[in-house]
């Protein structure tokens, strides 16, 4: 039968009340307090009349109320439409509205924000704070001991809607079914989490690269242990502090972890599997981290549409590392050429995708989400990456880039990746993403931003003249800029289109 993550929640609060659900900054509460409080925000949607498949919207920094509100949705069989804090406030007013969200919960930074576009708001707002920014929460709760009525959620009902990470455009909504968030449940089993696993988590609640490491761990009753703010040295400070298990981090924060001098005083040995996806994942970090941090590494590759997951099991395949695995089970990847057909073994082509659940579509779009869906010939469905890939001999999966980054220059194509690995082998060498900027000569030719090590004295025509020798002829860089920080969206992807505009410099 289908166990929706509230009736598994409940359950945990049933058998194991005083266990800790969640905990940040030191407060934690049990299992049986949050299911106490989805039912007092489940009873007050009700309440207020919003019904089940309706949404309401949250966009507010990581608290155990925002988790609570999330979770509580759900019970009433509304679906949560997660925003993301840094988007600007016109565009959360475009989002909200996109998702038809019946309420809007922010903290006191966001109401902040939102303060000039109030007026175009026709929600009421929720403030988890306590702040003065719409009725505070405590008071639209219901109250204490609350029973809301039960309602009988269905597998293909809306369970969130998630706005993709916006970083080759403008965010499109992304539902995801609950029959497809029970298959994260699913592989949060194979994954070894139980009732005493805890799950480090650093990224933001509204991201799906979260959202996969927090569900599983709830559902089957452990504990999330939830950052606001990402830090390096807290972070392993509160991983040594609380015997953490498992954790989802992505690429820059893995750097930044590793980078510290101090990493080997702290006790890791209480892990168990370490995740990774969003982005680039460097082979040469995924093998630092093999060497000095306990337990496995796994790499997902894949999109918030769901549509084909790639997992590199990073501990059992150190000679693949280079990859980001091979199709998960159930899984269907394959690659095309411009013209939507398979190409062949061992050629570069789109990644499209076919998994047991995907998004129902993108949310109003239906232009668009039939643009992102390939049919094969026997008519099954798959979805569009937009990413560029090659499968070696074995099966495993490499990428390239997205195709909106590749290079065409003087006919050619430029691999922007290929620049980048040729960067890194240099020693001072510490961030580096190479983009195509227009030029008259060669159409588009390549440009690289930097971030060298602190106290080089590595200067930008030197690293470029270093790099072009070791570059094939169509590959060379027309110009290195050294940079303080690579532009990064809130989940910490390198925004490339940032680089692009941003680069003034006019190229013959
Ligand atoms: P938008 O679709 O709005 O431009 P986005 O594609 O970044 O944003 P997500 O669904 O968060 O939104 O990310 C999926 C993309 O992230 C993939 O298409 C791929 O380009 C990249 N990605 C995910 N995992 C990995 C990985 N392990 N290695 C390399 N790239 C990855
Ligand atoms: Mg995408």
């Amino acid at each position: 039968s289908f166990h929706t993550l509230p009736s598994l929640i409940h359950l945990h609060a049933k058998a194991s009340p005083d266990h800790p659900a969640l905990v940040q900054d030191g407060k934690a509460i049990s299992y049986a307090e949050l299911d106490q409080l989805m039912d007092r925000v489940a009873a007050a949607l009700q309440r207020d009349g919003v019904k089940p498949r309706e949404a309401v919207a949250i966009c507010a920094g990581t608290s155990l109320f925002y988790a609570a509100v999330f979770l509580g949705s759900l019970r009433a069989g509304v679906a949560v439409a997660p925003l993301a804090p840094s988007s600007s406030p016109e565009s959360l007013v475009t989002m909200a509205g996109d998702a038809d969200a019946r309420l809007l919960f922010v903290d006191s930074a966001v109401a902040q924000q939102l303060s000039p576009v109030r007026g175009q708001l026709f929600m009421p707002v929720i403030a988890l704070d306590g702040s003065d920014a719409g009725q505070a929460v405590d008071a639209w709760l219901a109250p204490v001991g609350s029973k809301p009525q039960e309602v009988d959620i269905q597998p293909d009902w809306p369970f969130n809607i998630i706005y993709s990470s916006g970083t080759t455009g403008a965010p499109k909504g992304i539902v995801q079914p609950h029959s497809m968030r029970w298959t994260h449940v699913q592989r949060g089993r194979i994954n070894g989490y139980d009732e005493n696993a805890v799950t480090l988590i650093s990224t933001p609640l509204y991201s799906n690269t979260t959202l996969v490491c927090f569900f599983p761990t709830v559902s089957l009753g452990g504990t999330v242990v939830m950052m606001a703010k990402f830090d390096a040295g807290a972070y392993l400070a509160l991983a040594q502090q609380h015997r953490v298990t498992h954790t989802m981090l992505v690429p820059v924060q893995y750097q930044r972890i590793m980078a510290r001098e101090d990493f080997g005083q702290f006790d890791l040995s209480s892990f168990r599997m370490k995740f990774c996806t969003s982005a680039p994942f460097s082979a040469a970090l995924k093998a630092d981290i093999l060497r000095r941090w306990p337990g496995g590494l796994m790499e997902y590759y894949g999109m918030t549409e769901g549509g084909g997951t790639c997992v590199l099991a990073a501990h059992e395949h150190p000679d693949k590392l280079h990859t980001v695995g091979q199709p998960a089970p159930g899984h269907d990847i394959r690659l095309i050429d411009d013209a939507g057909r398979e190409v062949g073994p061992g050629e570069l082509g789109e990644v499209v995708g076919h998994s047991p659940a995907m998004m129902a579509g993108y949310h109003k779009q239906p232009q668009k989400t039939a643009e992102a869906e390939w049919i094969d010939p026997s008519g099954k469905r798959f979805i569009r990456t937009g990413d560029i890939g090659r499968f070696d001999a074995d099966g495993f999966l490499t990428l390239m880039d997205r195709k909106k980054d590749m290079i065409i220059s003087g006919g050619f194509n430029v691999y922007p990746s290929d620049l980048e690995a040729v960067l890194h082998q240099h020693p001072d060498v510490v961030e580096a993403a190479v983009v195509g900027v227009p030029s008259v000569k060669w159409g588009e030719t390549p440009v690289a931003f930097v971030v060298v090590k602190p106290g080089s004295s590595l200067d930008a025509p030197a690293l470029r003249a270093w790099a072009n020798e070791r570059l094939g002829k169509t590959q060379r860089l027309a110009a290195v800029e050294l940079a303080e920080v690579l532009p990064r969206s809130a989940i910490g992807k390198v925004l490339k289109r940032e680089l692009r505009d941003g680069f003034a410099t006019k190229l013959d």
